[in-house]
């Protein structure tokens, strides 16, 4: 007898940034020579002093259980980083260790949502939104952005997306895909609009050091004081102290949902990794200047990547990014052409032509919910960034151009 999976898993799907990473790394190993601009993770080592914390934890034994929210001393220094560099005061008590920021957000939306509740997502968005909204039994509502207003979610467009079953809002900056970065004014604009309203907010802070061109960090609690007792802040070590396979988020919550959040993880994983926890505390309370050095040398990349952008045909980046470390081109100028022997009639199409033409890894537009564009990511070195875009250049400079298709099925197709 075959018995079907529960109904809250039909329709999830395998995350495409990790498949489209997972896929790269193969054809590496077969030996072809690809560029992998798919994955969002930094190409840095861990630093050093924050290895030898995990090695010193291990040969002390501190190999045990920890608490399920996570080991007070961690708390006490992701309490000190919220009051020192976001004005924000939360008792240790109020937040939660988690194992990567995917389990802080994927813990606060099991906490809030369920079964017939609407949650806002911007678009285009973080792959893993959808699908961990679709997992608490809730359903995401998207809210669309456009690049001429950089990618940033107006009041307009978050009151067209509120109905009476709205009961969240995700927000992301600075954002994977586009690298936008919100302003004080933009957050202020958002408050206003939610004041009122019962909604809480989903911040997803972990790009918050990865900004550029002078840009500050700015999320909606520290913004409107007024929203913080709705508000739930994600974050994670895994960007910005390169410490992606450690796995290790945290959330700072209002009281009632921090308790909530703490007893769903002590009944679902236990503590994160014990090592991993006094590694993370090495690198909140050790030295910044790993990270400020990689800050520099990802804004390098960044300008890089924009200078060579502007030289392939068919892409146009209307949004500068500001943070991060994605560049989100709009490719529709290419829907309809033929390359490579195939009719690109989307951008999953446009990304697979150019990892088997080219040789170069990205993630089609229509995986954070916008066809016509494509995410790269430049944490990788800058040899690689020019050798891929340089490829891709290369390929799409010849191109064979029958007159543009009158098909715009792909762009129907898109349509959240
Ligand atoms: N939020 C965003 C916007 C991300 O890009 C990522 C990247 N993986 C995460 C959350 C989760 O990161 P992690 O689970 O590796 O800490
Ligand atoms: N957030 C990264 C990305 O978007 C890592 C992959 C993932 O966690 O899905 O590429």
């Amino acid at each position: 007898m075959k018995l079907p999976p529960s109904a809250r898993t039909q329709g999830i799907e395998p995350s495409p940034t990790l498949a489209l990473d997972a896929r790269a790394k193969a054809m590496k190993a077969e030996g072809r020579q690809v560029v992998n601009l798919a994955i969002g993770e930094p190409d840095f080592e861990t630093p050093e002093h924050i290895r030898q914390a995990a090695i010193k934890a291990i040969k002390d034994g501190f190999t045990r259980y920890t608490p399920s929210e996570g080991i007070l001393p961690l708390r006490e220094a992701m309490a000190e980083k919220f009051r020192v560099e976001n004005g924000l005061e939360y008792p240790p008590a109020d937040i939660v260790v988690t194992n990567g920021g995917k389990h802080a957000l994927y813990n606060a939306m099991q906490a809030l949502f369920g079964p017939g509740d609407e949650v806002i997502v911007p678009s285009p968005y973080w792959v893993t939104y959808p699908a961990q909204i679709l997992l608490s039994g809730a359903t995401p509502v998207y809210a669309p952005t456009s690049p001429e207003r950089g990618y940033v979610l107006g009041p307009e467009e978050l009151e067209r997306a509120i109905t009476p079953r709205t009961r969240g809002l995700i927000l992301n900056s600075p954002s994977n895909p586009t690298g936008m970065v919100a302003t004080r004014s933009d957050i202020l604009a958002l408050g206003e609009v939610l004041r009122d309203r019962p909604i809480w907010v989903i911040s997803d802070d972990i790009y918050e050091k990865l900004l550029y061109d002078g840009e500050e960090f700015a999320n909606i609690a520290m913004c409107c004081p007024e929203l913080r007792d709705r508000t739930i802040i994600c974050h994670s070590l895994s960007k910005t102290y390169s410490m992606t396979g450690w796995r290790i988020g945290f959330l700072a919550a209002p009281k009632e949902i921090a308790r909530i959040v703490k007893d769903i993880q002590s009944q679902m994983t236990s503590n994160p990794c014990s090592i991993a926890q006094k590694a993370a505390l090495a690198a909140l309370t050790g030295t910044q200047e790993p990270l400020q050095k990689m800050r520099g040398v990802f804004d390098r990349r960044r300008k890089l990547v924009l200078g060579l952008i502007k030289k392939i045909p068919g892409f146009a980046t209307t949004a500068t990014p500001k943070g991060a470390f994605y560049v989100f081109p709009d490719a529709s100028g290419l829907m309809g052409k033929t390359l490579g022997g195939t009719t690109i009639a989307s951008s999953e199409d446009l990304a697979s032509v150019l990892l088997k033409e080219c040789e170069v890894a990205s993630v089609p537009g229509s995986a954070f919910g916008q066809e016509g564009s494509l995410r790269f990511s430049y944490a990788a070195s800058e040899k690689e960034i020019v050798n891929g875009f340089e490829r891709i250049a290369n390929f799409l400079a010849p191109a064979e151009s029958p007159p543009p298709s009158e098909d715009k099925g792909w762009l129907k197709r898109a349509m959240p």
